[in-house]
C-alpha cells in the first residue's frame, strides 16, 4: 500500500505498523504495464526512485548496497564463473556489477517486464551503462519457464533479482524453480536470492528458502545480512546456495585485490556478513 500526501511518497507496512517515505519533487512517469504498476518519482535527497505495484525497487542514492550484495559475494565465492543469468532484476544495476568482472564472458538478464528495463534505461542510465557490453544478453519473459528450458550443467551463477514472493516472482520462491535451477548449474555453480529481511521474514520466507534449498539438492546455504534503508526495516538479506561450494570460503584476496570500483563491496564486508547474528544461528544452524 502506498500513498502521495503533501509531496511525499509513503509505503505503508501495514501488517507491521509502519511506514516509509521520501519527499518527492515530482513524478516522472506511471503506467500499468502488462505485469504491474510502475512509477518513477524524482525525490529530494535520494535521486530518483521506482515503484512497482507500491512498492519501492530502488532509489538512486542507495541501491548500491543492495546491487554489490547480490553479486560480489557470490562471484568472489566461486572459483572461475563464467557464465551468468539474472533473473528479474529489469533495472540492469545486478547485470552492470556482475559484468564488472573483466572473466565472466556471459550473462543474461531474464526479465519478464520489458517496460521496467525501458524505464530503467530513460530514469537509472547509470545502471544501465553496460548494457551495451558484448557479454550483455536480454531476454524479456518468464525466468521460472526460462530455466526450466535451459541447457543442462551450462550456468556458473544464477542470481534470483526478484520482487516479492507474490504474483509473477511467486514461482522464483519454490522447490520446483530450486530444482530446475539445480539442473541448469555447472559443477561448482551457485545460486543467490534476494531473501527479504531477516528481522522480518528469517522464520518465515527465509527458513522456507532454506528448506526448499536443501530438499533442491543445494546442500550448502548461507544468508547474507546487509543495510537496505529503503526497504522495510532498512535491513535485507542475500540467500546463497551450491550444491557443493563451501559458502564460508571465498576468493579473499581476488576480492581485495578486484580491478574494479565499488562503494560497499569490499573483503571486509564479505566477511562481515557471513558473520550470523545469533537469532539468525539458532534459526538456520539448529
Ligand atoms: N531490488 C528489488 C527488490 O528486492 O525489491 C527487485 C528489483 S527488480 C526491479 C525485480 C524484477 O523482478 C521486476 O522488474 C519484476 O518484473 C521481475 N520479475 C518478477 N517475477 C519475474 C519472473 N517470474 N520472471 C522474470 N522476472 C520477474
Amino acid at each position: 500500500m502506498s500513498a502521495l500526501n503533501e509531496g511525499w511518497f509513503t509505503e505503508v507496512f501495514q501488517d507491521q505498523g509502519t511506514a516509509f517515505s521520501l519527499k518527492v519533487k515530482k513524478k516522472l512517469h506511471e503506467e500499468q504495464t502488462e505485469y504491474q504498476k510502475l512509477e518513477i518519482y524524482e525525490t529530494e535527497t535520494f535521486g530518483n526512485l521506482m515503484v512497482l505495484d507500491g512498492c519501492v525497487m530502488l532509489t538512486g542514492r542507495d541501491n548500491f548496497l543492495y546491487h554489490e550484495m547480490m553479486t560480489h559475494p557470490a562471484l568472489f565465492t566461486h572459483r572461475s564463473p563464467r557464465k551468468v543469468v539474472v533473473v528479474g532484476g529489469g533495472d540492469c544495476g545486478t547485470l552492470r556489477e556482475v559484468l564488472k568482472h573483466p572473466d565472466i564472458e556471459e550473462a543474461w538478464q531474464v526479465e519478464i517486464d520489458e517496460r521496467v528495463t525501458r524505464m530503467s534505461e530513460k530514469y537509472f542510465p547509470e545502471l544501465c551503462e553496460s548494457n551495451e557490453d558484448p557479454r550483455a544478453n536480454f531476454f524479456f519473459g518468464d525466468g521460472i519457464q526460462w530455466i526450466r528450458d535451459a541447457d543442462p550443467d551450462s550456468i556458473d551463477l544464477i542470481i534470483i533479482d526478484s520482487t516479492d514472493p507474490v504474483g509473477p516472482a511467486e514461482g522464483l520462491f519454490a522447490l520446483d524453480f530450486y530444482r530446475d535451477c539445480m539442473l541448469a548449474l555447472r559443477e561448482g555453480g551457485i545460486i543467490v536470492q534476494q531473501s527479504e529481511s531477516p528481522l522480518l521474514h528469517a522464520e518465515t520466507i527465509i527458513k522456507d528458502i532454506h528448506t526448499d534449498m536443501k530438499k533442491a539438492g543445494l546442500d550448502h546455504v548461507v544468508t547474507l545480512p546487509f543495510p537496505q534503508p529503503v526497504y522495510p526495516t532498512g535491513w535485507w538479506s542475500c540467500t546463497m546456495a551450491s550444491k557443493e561450494n563451501p559458502l564460508h570460503y571465498f576468493r579473499e584476496e581476488d576480492a581485495a585485490e578486484r580491478p574494479f570500483v565499488t562503494r560497499y563491496y569490499n573483503e571486509a564486508i564479505h566477511n562481515a556478513a557471513l558473520a550470523q547474528p545469533q537469532f539468525m544461528r539458532d534459526i538456520f544452524e539448529d
